[in-house]
C-alpha cells in the first residue's frame, strides 16, 4: 500500500513516521503492557507523555513563560465561547477583525457573551485581502481584538502579528500553528484545534498570557474556566489522552525535523511553487487572493472552466492526489499544504496540473 499524498483542510494529513510509532506503540506502550489510551490519565505514564508534549511544544514556539498552555477537548469552536466568556466582563466590547469564514463563526460563538464590534470586514472585497491596519475601528478599552492568523476556507493569511495597542491580541492559529516562527509574547491568546497542524481533532491548545486567567469574565461553570483548567494542568476533568499523546509525537517530529525554522523554510517553497504554477498556468488556473495575503498552508483555486472540476478531482485521486475539492462555499479546488505535506506532494501535483492542462488545455 503506498499512501496517498492528501491535501484535506482538516482533519489533515500527519506525518507517516507518527502514524507508525503511534501503531507499533498501539497494543502495549513501553512496555506498559496496556496501550496508553488504556491506562489514567493522572498515572506515571500518561503523566509522562503530557508532560513532554507541553514541554515540547514550549520548546517549538518558543512559549514563554509568562504564558500557561492548555490542552483542552473540543474543537476551535468551543474555544471561540469560552475566551469572550473568560475574557471579557459583561456588557465589555471585543473587537473582531474579519477576514474569512472562521473570523464570523468566532462572532457567532462570542455573541452571546460580549458587545461584538467589527472593527474590520474583507466580505466587501469577497475575502480576497486583508483589511488594511490603517481602516481597523478599534475601540479603548476593549477587553480584546480577535484575528484569524489564516482563513482556512478563503486561503487568507496574516503575514505579521498585527499592532492593536493595548488590548490583548486573540488568534485563532487553528490552520497554521507552528507553521514557522512567532512571538508568542506578543499575544493575550494563541488558539488551535489540533487537527490541522498538530495531531488528530477532538484535542485543542489554548496559549493564554497568564495575567488574562485572572480576569473576572463571565459568571460560568468551572469546566469552562481557563483558569481551573490551567491550575489543574489540563486535568480538571479526564482529557482526550490520544490526541495529547498523538500531537506530542508531532511535536517531536516537528523538533527532530528541524523546528519551525526549518517548517517556514519548506512551507514557503511549497507555497512558492504551488502559487507559481497558478499565476503560470496563463489563466487556465487562477487564485483570487491578494499576493500579499496569501496563506502559505491553504491554497484555493479554480478551473478557467468548472465544468473541468470533476474530471480534475477524478484524474488526481487516480494520480494518487486525494481531498482537492474546495470548500462548498467557494467550490473549486484547494489545497492545504501543512507541516506535514511532504515536499514531494506539492510537487506531484503542481506536475500533475500542467499535465492536466495539456490534455485539457
Ligand atoms: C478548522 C477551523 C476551525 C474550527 O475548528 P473545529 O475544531 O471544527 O471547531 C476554526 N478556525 C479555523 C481557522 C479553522 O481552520
Amino acid at each position: 500500500m503506498t499512501r496517498a499524498y492528501n491535501f484535506s483542510a482538516g482533519p489533515a494529513t500527519l506525518p507517516e513516521s507518527v502514524l507508525r510509532q503511534a501503531g507499533e506503540e498501539l497494543l502495549d506502550w513501553r512496555g506498559a503492557r496496556a496501550s496508553i489510551i488504556e491506562l489514567s490519565h493522572r498515572g506515571p505514564e500518561f503523566m509522562q507523555v503530557a508532560t513532554e508534549a507541553e514541554a515540547d511544544l514550549r520548546t517549538l514556539m518558543s512559549i514563554p513563560d509568562s504564558h500557561a498552555v492548555l490542552f483542552l477537548s473540543g474543537g476551535a469552536t468551543t474555544q471561540q465561547a469560552l475566551l469572550a466568556l473568560n475574557l471579557a466582563a459583561p456588557g465589555q466590547v471585543a473587537d473582531y477583525v474579519v477576514t474569512g469564514h472562521w473570523g464570523k463563526t468566532a462572532i457567532k460563538q462570542a455573541q452571546p457573551y460580549v458587545a461584538v464590534n467589527v472593527a474590520a470586514d474583507g466580505d466587501g472585497g469577497g475575502f480576497r485581502d486583508i483589511p488594511p491596519a490603517t481602516d481597523w475601528r478599534l475601540t479603548d478599552g476593549a477587553a480584546y481584538v480577535h484575528v484569524t492568523a489564516n482563513e482556512t476556507i478563503h486561503g487568507v493569511e496574516f503575514q505579521h502579528t498585527p499592532d492593536v495597542g493595548d488590548a490583548p491580541l486573540v488568534a485563532d492559529f487553528s490552520s497554521s500553528i507552528a507553521a514557522g516562527p512567532l512571538d508568542v509574547s506578543r499575544y493575550g491568546v494563541i488558539y488551535a484545534g489540533a487537527q490541522k497542524n498538530l495531531g488528530p481533532v477532538g484535542v485543542s491548545v489554548v496559549i493564554v498570557r497568564r495575567d488574562l486567567l485572572e480576569r473576572t469574565g463571565h459568571a460560568r461553570a468551572p469546566i469552562f474556566d481557563y483558569a481551573r483548567h490551567a491550575q489543574a494542568g489540563s486535568m480538571l476533568n479526564t482529557p482526550p489522552t490520544f490526541n495529547w499523546y498523538l500531537a506530542g509525537l508531532v511535536f517531536k517530529w516537528m523538533l527532530a525535523e528541524g523546528g519551525v525554522e526549518e517548517f517556514a523554510r519548506r512551507n514557503a517553497r511549497k507555497a512558492a511553487a504551488l502559487y507559481g504554477a497558478i499565476d503560470g498556468s496563463g489563466g487556465f488556473y487562477r487564485n483570487e487572493v491578494a499576493v500579499a495575503a496569501r496563506s502559505r498552508m491553504n491554497v484555493p483555486f479554480f478551473l478557467h472552466d468548472d465544468a473541468l472540476d470533476k474530471t480534475f478531482l477524478a484524474e488526481a485521486k487516480e494520480a494518487g492526489l486525494i481531498a482537492l475539492k474546495g470548500h462548498r462555499a467557494l467550490g473549486g479546488m484547494r489545497a492545504s499544504i501543512y507541516n506535514a505535506m511532504p515536499e514531494e506532494g506539492v510537487q506531484a501535483l503542481v506536475a500533475f496540473m500542467g499535465d492536466f492542462q495539456k490534455r485539457h488545455g
